[in-house]
């Protein structure tokens, strides 16, 4: 039945199965409150593709990584593969659990989800029964955490999603993978245009939301001049130049004022920054050789682009100097 759940999983376009016996959790472990008779978890892992990030790495199109690399991957490759392989288990008699991720159910009290409309968020309900996928997903073998906490990859790095099920069925385990890729080189804080990832690895949710959605004007292509006129200039210019203090609920104000990018007719938030922490950890392990799917060519080919912010500092200057 392994040998089955793999060709039928990576037929369904998974790139990575995993196999976590129940013993790999602790007994309280939400595994057991979703199926208390749960003896395997299988992990499913999907790469996103690269060509998918390259319009964000070149600046010029923006609409594939979160069509394609976030909601088709989410809503339709992924349950698909996990429908059909559910099937499998249960025509042989066990019980099969699909686990996909709820991209409204956060399990940390106060923060945001930022490919989601922070509106969206359900906060009226602990997460107590949602898997904790990153941790599934290491227990599966699929990959490592890395300093950050994203999950990665020796195949992909961190250009992944993943979902599981949970089954009665016994399966042979997968190796755990040994820690080998994140070297906390901060490659990765770095990158990230509104510095809302911390030194220690941390991020902040709502920073996050914020510049993934685009306040940062030297990254986004789609500003108008007068983008935040709302704010207070000094501030606005903080804003858009990344280095702004703000508190969660002003974090809703800003994003409440981002609306300059065609709105995606779709559930998930356009991706502005183009996940720059992931792409930096991507160009950073392969540039160290340590990703086994290679390509012919490297993902970063001519040094990172950055837009003037000239245009924000002349919009309001004068009726500030007034
Ligand atoms: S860029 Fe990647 S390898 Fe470097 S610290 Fe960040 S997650 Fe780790
Ligand atoms: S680069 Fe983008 S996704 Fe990564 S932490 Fe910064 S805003 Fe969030």
């Amino acid at each position: 039945m392994r040998e089955k759940i793999i060709e039928l999983a990576k037929k369904c376009d998974a790139d990575i199965v995993g196999f976590a016996p129940a013993s790999r959790f602790e007994s309280d472990n939400p595994i057991f409150k979703i199926f208390p008779n749960t003896k395997t978890v299988i992990g499913l892992g999907f790469r996103i593709l690269r060509g998918i990030f390259r319009g964000v790495e070149e600046g010029t199109t923006y609409y594939q990584y979160t069509t394609m690399g976030v909601e088709n991957l989410e809503e339709t490759v992924m349950p698909m593969a996990l429908i059909r392989v559910a099937n499998l288990i249960e025509e042989e008699g066990y019980i099969a659990l699909p686990q996909r991720k709820s991209p409204l159910i956060l399990n940390e009290e106060g923060t945001t989800n930022p490919e989601v409309d922070y509106t969206d968020v359900y906060h009226g309900v602990k997460a107590e029964n949602q898997l904790d996928f990153l941790n599934c997903a290491v227990a599966c073998g699929l990959g490592e955490k890395s300093k950050i906490g994203s999950l990665l990859t020796k195949e992909y790095g961190p250009f992944i999603r993943y979902c599981f099920i949970l089954t009665d069925m016994e399966l042979e385990a997968t190796p755990l993978a040994t820690p080998s890729l994140c070297d906390g080189c901060n490659e990765c804080i770095k990158a990230c245009p509104g510095c809302a990832i911390k030194e220690d690895g941390t991020t902040d949710s709502w920073r996050c939301a914020v510049y993934y959605n685009g306040a940062n004007g030297s990254k986004n292509p789609f500003m108008p001049p007068e983008a935040f006129a709302a704010f207070d200039y000094e501030k606005k210019l903080e804003i858009i130049k990344g280095t702004a203090q703000f508190t969660d609920e002003e974090a809703k104000e800003i994003l409440d004022n981002i609306f300059f990018y065609p709105p995606a007719k779709h559930f998930y938030r356009t991706s502005i920054c183009g996940r720059a922490c992931d792409r930096a950890c991507y160009i950073h392990l392969e540039e160290k050789g340590l990703l086994t799917k290679s390509f012919n060519r490297p993902f970063r080919e001519k040094e990172d682009w950055k837009l003037s912010t000239e245009q924000f500092e002349n919009y309001g200057k004068e009726k500030k100097d007034e």
